[in-house]
């Protein structure tokens, strides 16, 4: 049997309305008419089973029925920092894997090497990415992606987790055991221009262990998401259902 259909709204309450994007979604696309139920999910990690109880032009209500914990969201928190890349579609396959794979924080920088540069439209896709990826794989949170106009910014956003690692991809050997790692951790991939030495010299400052994923130079998107994958496999979040 099909899951039910996931909506995100802000604020689910006994009675809640639909509209925008996700109202046109639901009533034109999906066809969902009065009785209908759904998840309403407004990123507290709840996932709300609801009933469709009314259909207007430009919204539908919901009766609440029932509130439930999302087993599927991470126990241990992971947080992605990527420069943001030149080419959108790989911008936006950093944060759909990255959302699947359970991180819980992303963050697109610009760097010393970065070729590419953020606007609000090119930021609010990536939200809306991060949103239908939660909703495939049936999360209760979409991640919001955030922007840090530079690298010092980005990781200082990241100050608050336990483990920090900075891929580099010259770095001679990796500064922190992953296969043992435990605690939230916060993970940092370069552009396609990758990082300066002064970079990762900075980020040793800040308390970042330099991480080396081999000899091979990866794109981008294949470390960004390479690392989080073994990050998130040695935390247990890829684990048993
Ligand atoms: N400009 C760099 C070069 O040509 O050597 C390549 C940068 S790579 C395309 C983009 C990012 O992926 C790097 O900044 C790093 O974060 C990560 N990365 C790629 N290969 C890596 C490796 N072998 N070890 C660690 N990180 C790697």
């Amino acid at each position: 049997m099909s899951a039910l259909k996931r909506f995100f709204v802000e604020k689910v309450g006994k009675t809640t309305t639909l509209s925008g994007e996700e109202f046109e979604h639901a009533k034109n696309v999906l066809r969902l008419g009065v009785g209908a139920e759904v998840i309403l999910l407004d990123n507290s990690g709840k996932e709300y089973t609801a009933v469709v109880s009314a259909v207007g032009k430009k919204e539908m209500l919901l009766n609440l029925v029932r509130e439930d914990a999302c087993e599927r969201e991470p126990k241990t928190p992971i947080a992605l920092a990527f420069g943001y890349l030149k080419n959108a579609d790989k911008n936006e396959f950093i944060v759909q894997k990255a959302v699947e794979l359970g991180v819980s924080k992303l963050v697109c920088f610009s760097s010393e090497y970065s070729s590419a540069y953020m606007n609000g439209n090119k930021l609010e896709r990536l939200n809306k990415v991060s949103k239908e990826a939660a909703k495939q794989c049936l999360r209760a949170v979409a991640p919001e992606v955030e922007y840090a106009e530079n690298l010092p910014k980005a990781l200082e956003s990241l100050s608050g987790f336990k483990n920090k690692l900075f891929a580099c991809e010259f770095a001679e050997k990796s500064g922190a055991e992953i296969s043992s790692i435990s605690g939230s951790t916060a993970i940092v991939i370069g552009s396609e221009g990758g990082f300066s030495r002064a970079e990762e010299e900075l980020a040793h400052t800040k308390g970042f262990a330099s991480v080396s994923l081999g000899k091979r130079i990866l794109r981008a998107e294949t470390a960004a998401v390479a690392l989080t994958a073994v990050v998130a496999f040695a935390l247990g979040e890829l684990g048993e259902k």
